[in-house]
């Protein structure tokens, strides 16, 4: 348990979620584990007694998150309220709403937690928790730093968009941008294909997973690879965390003779329609920040669509050429199952509306990759050309 609360604490660091040393995480074995001392170990260790749980964390978020946080979230307590909701689907497919919690105490905090997996409190952090593993609580951390990067962001566009010149909100605007750090551009010399044999794309998978949670290119662990050998598409397996894929891929036969059902990504059936309207073999996809603000943002003012645009978009907008396609997570109707394919087969690659971006490759995992990181890095361009357009 000690190992699991270290590694953690370490990967709350590594990207860039938190300062090193900051993260406080705690497992529950038959004794309660943290990963090292601090003050508020004896505080925390009381949400332990009131909640059935068996993993925390607990941690400041580095800059220019926590001033992200405790921004939007004076804003909320301000105006009455005292939970943030997400707006892109991603998030809110499994974090409904974020509560604040005005104090840092177990009263507090343990009534919040009872019905929710995260709670900011202003000016210390965020908590979360488990109730299988600390990796858990740390997906939750990095979920909750996505939803209110991605709000933050889009509520300044949308605010400019309506007229609002609010100075207070322009202010720390300009200071959470002057602490962003430069986008990347170096590429990663990914292995080359096409691989011949089943072990050569696993750990071609595995090294392109690693490179676009190292990019940033994904929060937590919520996207999906996949590779397509034959008549066989080899897919991350559904939660399964990318930079750790190694046992954690299943081959899925395209007709479907032996199915991996339950464990295969849920976005498996969109991955193989690809493969059939397509000479494609690889497809990565991920959640890069900028790429998920752009696609929700929106100049209609009366649009009757609003608030359902993720399922019902009928605009067909893009970035610069690639795609915006609505699409829910799933298989339904409007299921991004049905809406993806084309989009990706046509042009390559495509965004779901507040979700996330598609890319395919012919060979092997550079060319996806490298269309990746070029269409975030030309999304946060657009994000600041429309804000310097749009500024009084
Ligand atoms: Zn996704």
């Amino acid at each position: 348990m000690k190992e699991l609360c270290d590694k953690y604490a370490r990967k709350l660091a590594v990207q860039g979620l938190c300062e090193e040393g900051a993260p406080l995480v705690a497992g529950l074995d038959d004794v309660l584990v943290w990963n090292r001392e601090d003050p508020r170990r004896d505080l925390l260790a009381g949400l332990f007694d009131r909640l059935s749980i068996n993993s925390l964390v607990f941690a400041e978020p580095a800059e220019p998150y926590a001033t992200i946080l405790d921004f939007l979230a004076a804003r909320e307590l301000a105006g009455g309220g005292d939970v943030l909701r997400p707006e892109d689907t991603e998030t809110r497919t499994f974090l409904h709403g974020i509560p604040i919690c005005r104090e840092f105490s177990v009263d507090a905090m343990a009534s919040q937690l009872k019905r929710r997996k995260a709670v900011i409190v202003p000016g210390q952090g965020i908590v979360s928790h488990g109730t299988v593993s600390p990796e858990q609580g740390f997906v939750f951390y990095s979920s909750t730093i996505f939803a209110c990067f991605v709000r933050f962001f889009s509520e300044y566009l949308a605010s400019l968009r309506r007229g609002d010149d609010d100075p207070e909100f322009r202010a720390v605007f300009e200071s959470v941008t002057g602490q962003l750090p430069p986008p990347r551009t170096d590429l990663p010399d990914l292995a080359p294909g096409p691989f011949e044999d089943e072990e050569a794309a696993l750990s071609a998978m595995a090294e392109a997973g690693r490179a676009v949670v190292g990019y940033g290119l994904v929060d937590s662990f919520f996207g999906n690879i996949s590779y397509r050998l034959g008549d066989v598409v080899y897919i991350s397996q559904t939660g399964s965390s990318l930079d750790e894929l190694e046992g954690c891929i299943d081959p899925c036969p395209m007709d479907g003779s032996t199915t991996h059902g339950l464990t295969a990504s849920s976005e498996l059936s969109a991955h193989e329609d690809v493969y059939r309207r397509a000479d494609v073999r690889c497809i990565l996809h991920g959640h890069p920040r900028f790429s998920v603000i752009m696609s929700m943002d929106c100049d209609k003012t009366d649009c009757p669509n609003r608030g359902a645009c993720h399922v019902k978009c009928t605009e067909c907008r893009t970035v610069e050429g690639v795609p915006i396609v609505p699409g829910e997570v799933g298989t339904g109707p409007t299921g991004l199952c049905n809406t993806l394919p084309p989009a990706v087969a046509s042009s390559g690659a495509a965004i779901v509306h507040g979700h996330g971006l598609f890319t395919s490759g012919r060979d092997d995992f550079n060319q996806a990759f490298r269309r990746l990181l070029e269409i975030e890095n030309r999304c946060r361009e657009i994000y600041f050309e429309r804000i310097g357009e749009l500024t009084p």
